[in-house]
């Protein structure tokens, strides 16, 4: 359009221009109401919305019948101003099967009441931010917005394509403390969220397979599981896709080992009254402890203390991983789980959980050591619990399966939603 044909141009000619209506649609009149700061852009079709139409069911060249009710698709703002598309819908009839059927506008996105461009715009806030806070940014309510989202990202999250994926890692994420978990599984290749299932027992397997294949996946093309030292989750992999290697993931191991060595150092502050500050000086590794903390562990390292013994074994497990060779860690870990016993002897039921957690290094050894044969980086993994906690954050208010599922998704499942 030349600058020449904007003279005489009236605000409804203007915005079916702006809004790219085209032919099928024009704009017969625009109602401003300064009091609620609202503009109401109403619309109305023409003859030519029957050109291409035809009837869904049959496919025959459809007829004009009735008109729906009026009614309201929030659009982008103008000028600070909310502005609602509002229209009567042609129906439709076909001659040759008598069904009747609505009109889809260009303009209509996909939850309903929102346009298109709307509802781009309101995916890209709440990518960034809280849905609560993305509502009172944009003046809706949450409920909406969550429909919106449910819609988008289940239409999205169908079109995923999991043909290529062959290494997974899964890992339990805690909803409520203590309470309510769920299974979230990973293409650790990509970098994505694949699936997410309730419960945390051998069951999200299978539930997952299925997920899995539905995307062009298959079960025999997995490689590699990368997991925790959870019986249920090797269970999973043994009954549903046994030719993936288990991957014991080193995140989790030496998580396993720091919890087994807070064990005993709570055991013996009971009667080791100097330990009783030292939960984060034990947990930290020497490069990072600063002077007076390095001070302080060298009283300690003093005081034939099973606690600092532990501390050590953990120090001396995770140096293991630096090893080249899986055939070197296998010795370095062998030999060390005997060096635990030998502490059972000294410091007796003090040292119980580090036993206990020895004994759990030899049953999965062979996945313990698949990390240095599959070295499978697990960045990922290690990453997704502060997703899932920004996730429950964002969720606020709305923190069912469903719900927390959909944002997850959102986050961190890699989607091709619509962009403005
Ligand atoms: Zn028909």
């Amino acid at each position: 359009m030349g600058l020449a044909d904007w003279r005489g141009m009236t605000p409804e000619k203007l915005f079916a221009e702006l809004l790219g209506l085209g032919l099928k649609w024009r704009v017969t009149e625009c109602v401003f109401h300064k009091d609620r700061r609202q503009v109401d852009l109403q619309l109305e079709h023409t003859d030519e919305v029957w050109k291409l139409e035809r009837c869904p069911k049959c496919g025959a060249e459809a007829k004009g019948y009735d008109r729906t009710e009026p009614l309201r698709w929030r659009h982008l703002n103008v000028m600070q101003y909310r502005c609602e598309i509002v229209a009567r819908l042609p129906r439709g009839r076909c001659p040759q099967c008598g069904h009747t059927w609505r009109v889809r506008p260009p303009w209509e996105g996909k939850a309903g009441g929102f346009s298109n461009e709307f509802e781009a715009f309101a995916l890209l806030l709440l990518r960034e931010m809280a849905v609560e806070r993305a509502a009172q940014t944009l003046g809706e309510t949450a409920p909406r917005l969550w429909r919106l989202l449910h819609k988008h990202v289940d239409a999205a999250y169908a079109e995923a394509d999991f043909s290529a994926v062959s290494c997974v890692g899964v890992d339990e994420m805690s909803v409520r403390k203590g309470h309510k978990y769920i299974s979230v599984f990973a293409d650790l290749l990509r970098k994505r969220v694949l699936f997410a299932a309730e419960d945390r027992d051998s069951s999200v397997f299978p539930q997952f397979i299925e997920a899995l294949e539905a995307h062009n996946g298959h079960r025999h093309a997995l490689t590699e599981v990368s997991m925790d030292l959870s019986p249920a989750y090797l269970k999973g992999v043994r009954e549903t896709c046994r030719n993936a290697a288990v991957v014991h993931d080193k995140y989790h191991v030496i998580a396993n080992l720091i919890l087994a060595t807070e064990r005993v150092r709570r055991r013996e502050q009971k009667q080791r009254p100097e330990l009783k500050d030292s939960q984060w000086l034990l947990r930290k590794n020497p490069e990072n402890l600063s002077a007076e903390q390095t001070a302080e562990l060298a009283v300690l390292t003093q005081g034939n203390l099973a606690s600092v013994k532990a501390y050590q074994m953990r120090l001396a497990f995770q140096d293991a991983y630096r090893l080249e060779h899986a055939g070197a860690a296998r010795r370095r870990l062998e030999a060390w789980c005997r060096w635990v016993r030998s502490g059972r002897q000294k410091f007796g039921a003090l040292f119980v959980e580090m036993v206990k957690f020895a004994e759990s290094v030899e049953r999965h050894l062979e996945g313990i050591l698949a990390h240095w044969k599959h070295r499978v980086t697990n960045a990922f993994m290690e990453g997704l619990n502060s997703v899932f906690s920004a996730v429950k954050r964002r969720a606020r208010g709305f923190r069912s399966f469903e719900y927390l599922r959909t944002m997850l998704y959102l986050v961190a499942g890699k989607l091709r939603l619509p962009a403005i």
